[in-house]
This record gives structure tokens, sequence and C-alpha cells, in this order.
């Protein structure tokens, strides 16, 4: 136990197994745990679903409440930003991270990201701080800021957590018809063909990102991006050399679902 931790855990609700175990951990290693729950508008698009966000607030309040964290924080978007959602100032992470990946097709998402984290963690003012593996690209943006702006939080990843079937628990699953998410399997059934691939030695890019896309390659998918990156600096690598990342954007019906892997040599 690290003497007067405080572990935070930001989420936007609607919380899954998947949050929980990000809890679970931060109630294992800190003193005191807060877990925020805000949907946060300036991270979504235009034409995204921020209206349509899943939310139960009660029953969230309820899971956390039952396993034992210290301080549940539910902030109004004006409490956040009492300038107007118009008017925020953003914090722009580098480009590299930001603009490609998900940042392709959500171009404001990781400005938003990080612009909320900045509030949130001068709020709490955590020791440590804990994120799902399933948001790949949002823990390099993370750990971006952290370096920028609050040198000494420890960044803590945890492995996603999956249905039994494979998918990646996500709040927006519930966007999924039972055909969708039959659909919706071809996601980490791909992201395991790469990963059996690379064990069998295969290590070109190329050749691995084909195994991806021909796996998506389904009715029902629209793939956004399937892409293999350096999993540090997420730049793009013609060779799996030391630690690399197969990452998965696909639109299910109504749903965008995103997922992912890491290979290790
Ligand atoms: P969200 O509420 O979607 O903003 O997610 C809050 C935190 O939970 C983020 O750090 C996510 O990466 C994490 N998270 C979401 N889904 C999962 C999952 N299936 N397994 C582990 N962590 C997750």
């Amino acid at each position: 136990m690290v003497n007067d931790s405080i572990g935070f855990v930001p989420t936007m609700g609607f919380l899954h197994d998947g949050h929980l175990s990000l809890v679970r951990a931060a109630l294992d290693a800190c003193d005191r745990v807060v877990v925020s729950i805000f949907v946060n508008p300036v991270q979504f698009g235009e034409g995204e679903d921020l209206e349509a966000y899943p939310r139960d607030s009660a029953r969230d309040r309820a899971l956390l409440y039952d396993l034992g964290v210290d301080e549940i924080w539910c902030p109004t978007v004006e409490e956040i930003y009492p300038e107007g959602v118009d008017n925020v100032a953003r914090i722009e992470p580098p480009r590299e991270f930001a603009q490609i990946l998900c940042g392709k097709d959500r171009p404001v998402h990781f400005s938003g990201v990080a612009t909320v984290l900045e509030r949130l963690f001068k709020k709490i003012q955590p020791t440590d701080v804990y994120f799902g593996q399933k948001d790949y690209q949002q823990t390099r943006v993370v750990d971006w800021l952290i370096q920028e702006y609050f040198s000494g939080i420890r960044l803590h990843v945890e492995s996603t957590v999956r249905e039994e079937d494979g998918l990646a628990m996500s709040s927006r699953n519930v966007y999924l018809t039972d055909e969708d998410r039959k659909e919706a399997l071809h996601l980490n059934n791909a992201l395991q063909s790469v990963l059996e691939r690379f064990k069998e030695g295969e290590q070109d890019v190329a050749t691995l990102e084909r195994v991806l896309r021909e796996c998506l390659d389904v009715p029902g998918i629209r793939i956004q991006y399937a892409e293999i990156r350096d999993s540090y600096t997420l730049e793009a690598i013609s060779e799996v050399k030391d630690s690399a990342v197969a990452c998965i954007a696909a639109k299910i019906g109504k749903a965008r679902l995103i997922d992912n892997v890491l290979l290790h040599v």
C-alpha cells in the first residue's frame, strides 16, 4: 500500500465490468479511490452520440458504493466548463497521437479528452490514474498529458475485459442488435488471428494488416481503420520489431466499436 495515495478512475458512466476492473485495481493499490462519472461533451464531434450516450447514474452509484469507492464525483457540465462548452480553450495533444487512428474519424475527440482530464486531474490531484487498454490510443494521450502537465502521476493501464465470447465490453454495446452483436465478434477474432500469425513468426506489418482486413471483410462491418502501429509512439511501422499494437475501429449497425491487441516480440 502506497502512503496517502489517491487512485482516480475517470469514466463516462453506464458502468460495466471493464470499468469495475479499473476501480478494483485502484482499490487494491491506493489509500483512497475517486471515480468520476461525466459524459464529456467536448470529446464528441458533431453528429456523434452525445445525446444518445447511455446513462444510468443510480445503478452506477450503487455498483461503486458496493465496491467501497471513497468518492463518486458526478460533476455537471457547468462545473467543468463554467465558460460554456463553445468557449473552451482546448488542450491539443500532438497531431501524431491525436489525428491518426480514431483521431482521423473523430478530429476533436482527443483534444476533448485531454481538456477534460486536465481539469479532472487538477481537481482530484490523484497520485495514480487508471485507464483501460481497450482505449489504447487514449492511454498514449494520457501518458503525454501526464508528462506535459502532471509529472509524478502514475498511469496504470489495465487489460481489456471481455464478454465470454470475446467481445470487448463497452457502454456502446447496448446499441448493437442481436444480429450486430454476432458481427461484432469478428473484431476480437480478427485480432486473435493476427496475434496467432505474429506468434508463428510473421513480423511484416503489411501481411499482418492484410490478415486483419480479410477477417473483417464481412457484410455488416464497415472498417474505419485496421492498422498495426508502434505501441509507444503510435507511428506507422513496416515490421514489428519490439512491441506493436494492432488496432481496429469499425461501424456495426449504429455502434462504432474499437478494439486492439498488443504484439510483443
Ligand atoms: P469510458 O466510460 O468509456 O470513458 O471508459 C472509462 C474507462 O474505462 C477508460 O479508461 C476505458 O478505457 C475503460 N474501459 C472501457 N471499456 C473497458 C474494458 N472492456 N476493459 C477495461 N477497461 C475498459
